[in-house]
């Protein structure tokens, strides 16, 4: 385990840096209109890939042979100061890479991880499918199935996944289903639906509070047949899973069965996660700063008046608490034991740091806060979203609240 030390190196100053030029040269002119439009910014995300913002390079730039695991958290805090919707256009494909990577053997992280970027001059995307109509926060209550055709040695798919950033317009689909209902999150596992997969379709789109050029739709799987190399992880380790898993149902208390794949692929992204919801915060704690030196009222710039200062106080110490929560997580996950309620620590406190810092700054803004003129009002709208996906605020304080009491917390 290496000494913890918060001092970014050279390569990640640079990396922030570079990152920041982008956003305030191409992303931060075009939010607003994006967030208008509510549509996928493909201009955008072209561009981004062109300069190796967008792909598996940058990628594995951002997450391999970092041993101090902070450039992404940096990077990403960096993107998403930009904007969130943007953001997540460029970053939601790693949900997809990470389902893969987490769950996946050598050979399938090799074909598909690729295939959820594409390539400068092709740009295409991925889309991980876990949520349903009816379950959300209980992912082991999905309805999605998968059933083995022996004789093709092919899976068939059917089931509605709900929210899915991306959905419908990925070129490569992560979906997890259950194989083995009565194994509940136990029995489940994961597919990669490559593309142009008949039965595969786009349902409805949302229409969302914020976040809006991210593209979030139902995607509906109707008898969608994949090659049986397309179960992560393979047959046998599946085979092997549910074995246990069924053992363990036989004998509760006695034997350890495995773990869910979906929360797999959530515990290694909720620090990245939280990175995005402090970007955020920053970009409307700056702002606000910069107004409230600027606004005068009463013969002086309102940060003079106490009432000001101190919500600005209050707004930069929260930020950094946030901050260091995630730096923590994202160091732990690379160097040290890392036990999950750090993971979800840092994003609670991101998500609702981001809610409360973006509201602040409306009110600092006054009605110049509540109108869309001024970016502040679509900052409060894209940071909600942090309290809710990935992980609800109530979903972190359970994960919480059971790593601290060992205790199983209902
Ligand atoms: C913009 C957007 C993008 C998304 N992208 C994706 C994606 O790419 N892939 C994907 O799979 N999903 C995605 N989601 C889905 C997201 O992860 C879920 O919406 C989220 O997990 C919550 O599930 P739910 O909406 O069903 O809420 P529910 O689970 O129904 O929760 C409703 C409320 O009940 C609370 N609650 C639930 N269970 C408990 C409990 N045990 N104790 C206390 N309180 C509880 C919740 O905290 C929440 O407040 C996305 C959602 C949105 C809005």
């Amino acid at each position: 385990m290496g000494d913890v030390s918060f001092q970014l190196n050279e390569d990640q100053l640079a990396l922030q840096k570079w990152i920041h030029d982008f956003c305030e040269n191409v992303i931060r002119p075009a939010a607003g209109e994006w967030d208008e439009r509510e549509e996928f910014p493909w201009p955008i995300v072209e561009e981004a890939a062109k300069i190796g913002l967008y792909g598996m390079d940058f990628m594995a730039q951002i997450m391999m042979g970092d041993e101090t695991g902070l450039t992404m958290p940096v990077a990403t805090e960096e993107l998403f100061w930009g904007d969130a919707g943007i953001g997540l256009a460029i970053m939601g494909s790693g949900l997809a890479a990470a389902g893969i990577l987490g769950n996946g053997t050598p050979e399938q992280v090799m074909e598909w991880v690729p295939q959820c970027y594409g390539t400068p001059d092709k740009v295409q995307l991925g889309a991980f499918c876990v949520s349903e109509p009816d379950a959300g926060s209980d992912v082991s209550s999905l309805r999605t199935k998968a059933v083995y055709d022996e004789a093709k040695d092919e899976w068939v798919l059917n089931g509605t996944k709900a929210w899915i950033t991306n959905g419908g317009i990925a070129d490569i689909h992560v979906v997890v289903a259950t194989v083995d209902p009565e194994l509940r999150g136990r029995g489940q596992a994961s597919f990669v639906v490559p593309p142009n997969t008949p039965g595969l379709s786009m349902g409805q789109k949302y229409s969302k509070l914020g976040i809006r050029a991210s593209h979030t739709s139902e995607v509906v799987l109707d008898d969608v047949r994949v090659p049986g190399s397309c179960l992560l992880g393979g047959k046998d380790k599946l085979d092997e899973k549910l074995a246990r898993a069924r053992e363990a149902l036989a004998n509760p208390g006695k034997v350890r069965s495995g773990k869910q794949p979906a929360m797999a692929t959530f515990e290694a992204t909720r620090p990245a996660v939280g990175a995005q919801a402090i970007g955020i915060a920053r970009a409307a704690y700056e702002y606000a700063l910069q107004y409230a030196t600027e606004r005068v009222a009463f013969g002086k710039p309102i940060v003079m008046h106490q009432g000001i200062g101190f919500m600005l106080a209050d707004m930069a110490t929260e930020i950094d608490a946030a901050r260091l929560l995630v730096w923590r997580a994202a160091w732990l996950s690379r160097n040290g034991t890392y036990k999950n309620a750090e993971g979800s620590m840092s994003k609670l406190k991101a998500g609702r740091t981001a809610v409360w810092v973006t509201e602040r700054a409306i009110q600092i803004l006054g009605g110049y806060g509540y109108v869309k003129e001024y970016p502040v009002e679509r900052w409060h709208r894209d940071a909600k979203i942090y309290d809710i996906f990935e992980g609800t605020e109530q979903i972190q304080q359970l994960v919480i609240a059971r790593a601290i009491s060992g205790m199983r917390v209902e």
